[in-house]
């Protein structure tokens, strides 16, 4: 018996490009081929698909988006379609394009505005990627980020917005400021993923209940293997031939999960929660 056969597989965080890319339908379908069931598709910003970051650039990359999720529809693969507005958008908008601080805060309200409609309309699952750029910038751009972070919190209870939240990996300061948020806002946790948590962010969010993708990388789920199995596995695969396969290739999120099944490093019963159990949770899927 296969072990590969009995169980099914998902990635909660994955990108595609359909202008210099694989593209939705070539991912989708060799994940599938490879025992894939459900893949969280979330939306490039405007300045990997050729397009300025203005308000146009916007909703042209959620319109390709909205393309790329509507192939996967004939592939019976399931899927949730997730876009909106980058956190790391705001220093190339300020810095590049030297837009100020109001038009940056204009313009991605205005993409949520149009994405939180999309939902409603059925056509988006959620909004991604919502939070402050990971890495080390300027105090301003990053409460720019919080701010816009705190308005689509305020609008996502009203219109039961899923999340995915891009955040700095500050450990238990992060976790602590995004569970206090989502407690002022009366969000349901299972809506609000923290996305690409390590060990450090993993493990206070676990303990404060919150949700997390985390990267399936061996030595990332070798760190993990004690704590709850309250996560879910992402590649955030970037589809971007100029760094092919990073930051690794969906289905290897397949071979890392088996592997860890044969070294007795994650269980089946682990493996059916974070593959199958917690992804219907997230996402409002049909089970497989
Ligand atoms: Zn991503």
């Amino acid at each position: 018996m296969s072990l590969k056969k009995d169980l099914l597989f998902a990635d909660a965080h994955l990108h595609s490009n359909p202008i210099n890319g694989l593209g939705s339908e070539n991912i989708a379908r060799r994940f599938k081929e490879r025992g894939g069931w459900f893949i969280a598709l979330v939306g490039l910003p405007p300045t990997s698909l050729g397009l300025r970051p203005d308000l146009e650039g916007f909703t042209k990359s959620i319109e390709m988006l909205l393309k790329e999720c509507e192939k996967l529809r004939n592939l019976k693969i399931r899927y949730s379609c997730l876009g909106g507005f980058h956190p790391a958008m705001i220093d190339k908008m300020i810095d590049v394009y030297k837009m100020s601080p109001e038009k940056v805060f204009e313009i991605s309200m205005k993409t949520i505005e149009y994405a939180v409609k999309l939902v409603r309309e059925g056509l988006l699952n959620g909004l991604a990627e919502i939070g402050r750029p990971h890495y080390k910038t300027s105090p301003e751009h990053i409460v720019l980020a919080d701010t816009i972070f705190d308005n689509v919190l305020e609008i996502a209870k009203e219109n039961d917005l899923l999340l995915h939240l891009h955040l700095e990996e500050g450990g238990w300061a992060t976790v602590y400021n995004v569970y206090l948020k989502i407690k002022r806002y009366s969000l349901n946790p299972w809506r609000v993923i923290l996305h690409h948590n390590r060990i450090k962010n993993l493990k206070p969010a676990i303990y404060y209940n919150l949700i997390s993708t985390v990267p399936a990388i061996p030595q990332i789920i070798e760190n993990i293997k004690d704590l709850e199995k309250n996560y879910v596995f992402e590649s955030d695969y970037l589809d971007d031939p100029s760094r092919p396969g990073r930051p690794m290739y969906p289905w290897e999120i397949i071979d890392n999960s088996l592997n860890a099944l044969r070294n007795n490093i994650l269980s089946y019963e682990d493996l059916y929660k974070i593959h199958v159990d917690n992804i219907i949770k997230i996402y409002n899927v049909e089970p497989p």
